[in-house]
């Protein structure tokens, strides 16, 4: 008996014990496995006249055994895969276990086969792989383990053989052995399978006459889904509800899409599509592993499952399925990429995506916003990785954090809220909120009532240098020096009070050595003594993401710090004292300053012990 890992029996136990009001879904999870494990078969049989193609899915119904089984003559397991596959759970990548909630484990990880488990207490998987010549058995009886043994099955495919739990208080499991029952699930659930859903129905009739007339059971084999694709339904009859479950069970996600997109297009190239926009990303989506795509049909018959070069890649978290039958059947991967007609669908169906997104943004800004905090960045991604080619297009899909709003703003409606007098993006940079609503130097302008956008993503500068400008307003950042806030009294003032104290100033200059380019005064602060600012081409945002890649092998990108002093603080006044009184005390506190003031950008101090020692130094006092 061999053991599930560790993983894999967690699920398992939730499984077998579950609560689960929904059990019925094992068999929506078991039929679209059979389903897939034909379309991979049917994809070999393009290129092998060898395969049976007379694919189908079979239900039977043993009651003195309290059996289920489901049959498909799809692609088959073998030893290896029954191991992998049902031996453990890794597939699904590694479980957050905090979500202690049954739904949404169930939910986040489609738990798939093991969903059997909600209504068997014992599972048998017959299995014959495509191009082997042995069969494997794989039989479970929950928690405690599974083994697989070598077995008779001559036809390829996979038969799983579910025996019925005991009824209970709580469930009658004997439901599953009624025709009606399972014709009813599947017609719920799984009608759209392309494949025949086959069962052998009990039906009776009258035989004999008169006297001897009787009525008589017998069996026949029927088809019990219809097989039309919903995309290939007229939309009228196609409701939100069937979209949002046919997502579901498509693409193995239990929580419902924020959005469902259904469309028939007729142009260069006609198709049929069906697209979504998913609620969360899935586990690995910001992995290397994710593959992102559409599944492409031709004529109802699927050629791709993950079609990426239906998709630009800041749209990879679109899921969904084009239908045409403008396509070959069988076109390879090399030659998709070079097919006139699927570069024709692709860059429709771009075109048509990103006007329904702006739309979305006009009519439901809500759901608009859960998007794009689940998928921003790609789309922010899109702009940067095409060097700005994109920017164009995508800039009206861009949303930001707003000081005033709180909450994700797009450009747009950051324009459209400006004073007559205000002609640029005011933007701040940090690592989220919090630190940014604390810089000192946003202080004085949220004074002023002027909204800021919050750039949180490291990507999010990049986008805004590459933009320049929105509407013609240039984007600018709080910390430059060019704000224009100031009057010319002001600046006078400012610059008359440097020019008394520029002895001082380029001595402490001095002191701080290479770290900093000048020591200044400035009136943009409010409570903070000092800040620090990037004086050169390299902004702070940017050294620190040079700071946060691993072993990098570029050249190091430091920003040239210009170090500004609150003249209107009671500090400064105590470092003008100082300075003249105690000059070592007067270098110790404005290395603190300038280590305060690094911290507050989030950027590191170089040392720790000194900047202590220099802080209770100047407490002992
Ligand atoms: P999922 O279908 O979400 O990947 P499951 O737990 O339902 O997760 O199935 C795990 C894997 O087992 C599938 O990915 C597939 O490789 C394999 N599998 C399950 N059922 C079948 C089947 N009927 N025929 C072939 N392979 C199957």
């Amino acid at each position: 008996m061999k053991q599930f890992k560790t993983e894999s029996k967690r699920i398992l136990d939730l499984m077998i014990n579950s609560i689960y009001t929904n059990k019925e879904i094992f068999l929506r999870e078991l039929v679209s496995n059979a389903s897939d494990a034909i379309d991979k078969l049917h994809f070999i049989s393009l290129t092998d006249s060898n395969v049976d193609t007379d694919f189908k899915i079979k239900i039977s119904i043993d009651k003195d055994e309290r059996k289920l089984t489901i049959e498909d003559n799809g692609i088959g397991m073998d030893e290896k895969d029954l191991e992998k596959n049902l031996g453990t759970i890794a597939e699904s990548g590694t479980l957050d276990f905090k979500k202690e909630n049954e739904q949404d484990l169930i939910g986040q990880f489609g738990v798939g086969f093991y969903s059997a488990f909600m209504v068997a207490d014992k599972i048998e998987v017959y299995s014959k792989k495509y191009g082997t010549g042995e069969a494997f058995v794989w039989t479970s009886e929950g928690a405690n383990g599974y083994t697989i043994e070598k077995c008779d099955k001559d036809t390829v495919g996979t038969k799983v053989v579910l025996t019925l739990k005991a009824d209970d208080e709580e469930e009658k499991y004997s439901k599953y052995l009624e025709d009606y029952e399972i014709v009813g699930l599947i017609k719920q659930h799984s009608d759209y399978i392309h494949y025949p859903i086959k069962m052998d129905i009990t039906k009776s009739r009258e035989v004999g006459e008169g006297d001897d007339k009787k009525t008589e059971n017998y069996i026949e084999e029927e088809t019990i889904n219809s097989m039309v694709p919903l995309w290939k339904k007229d939309k009228k009859d196609v409701t939100d509800e069937e979209m949002e479950r046919f997502y579901q069970d498509t693409f193995h996600d239990y929580t419902k899409p924020l959005k469902c997109y259904y469309n028939k297009i007729d142009g260069l190239v006609s198709y049929n599509t069906m697209f979504f926009i998913p609620s969360r990303a899935p586990f690995d989506y910001y992995s290397k592993d994710f593959k992102r795509g559409l599944k492409l049909y031709c004529n109802g018959v699927l050629i791709m499952d993950k079609c990426e070069e239906l998709l630009p890649d800041y749209l990879g978290f679109i899921s969904g399925v084009v239908d045409s039958s403008d396509l070959s059947l069988n076109i390879s991967r090399e030659i998709l990429q070079k097919d006139r007609q699927v570069r024709q669908i692709s860059s429709s169906l771009e075109k048509k995506i990103i006007s329904e997104l702006k739309k979305l943004i006009d009519e439901d800004k809500e759901t608009y916003i859960k998007m794009f905090k689940e998928f921003g960045q790609t789309i922010k991604f899109g702009i940067y990785n095409s060097y700005g080619q994109n920017a164009e297009e995508l800039k009206d899909l861009l949303m930001f954090y707003s000081s005033k709003e709180k909450e994700l703003v797009t450009l747009k409606d950051y324009v459209a809220n400006l004073s007559a007098d205000q002609n640029v993006i005011y933007y701040a940079t940090g690592d989220d909120v919090t630190q940014i609503d604390n810089l000192p130097l946003i202080e004085k302008i949220k004074d002023k009532g002027i909204e800021i956008l919050y750039l949180k993503d490291k990507v999010d500068e990049f986008v805004v240098k590459i933009l320049g400008k929105y509407d013609d307003k240039e984007f600018k950042s709080i910390q430059d020096s060019d704000l224009s806030f100031e009057t010319d009294e002001e600046k006078k003032e400012i610059e008359d009070k440097e020019k008394n104290s520029k002895d001082m100033l380029d001595d402490l200059k001095a002191h701080l050595g290479d770290n900093v380019d000048s020591v200044v005064l400035t009136n943009r602060l409010k409570s903070y003594p000092a800040c620090v600012t990037a004086s050169g081409d390299v902004t702070l945002e940017m050294e620190k993401l040079y700071r946060s890649m691993p072993n990098s092998n570029m050249p190091p990108v430091i920003a040239k710090k210009k170090l500004e002093i609150n003249a209107d603080h009671a500090i400064f006044s105590k470092l003008e004292k100082l300075y003249l009184e105690d000059k070592e005390k007067a270098y110790k506190l404005v290395n603190v300053l300038y280590s305060e003031s690094l911290m507050l950008e989030g950027l590191p101090i170089e040392n720790v012990p000194e900047f202590i020692g220099n802080i209770t130094d100047i407490m002992a006092d």
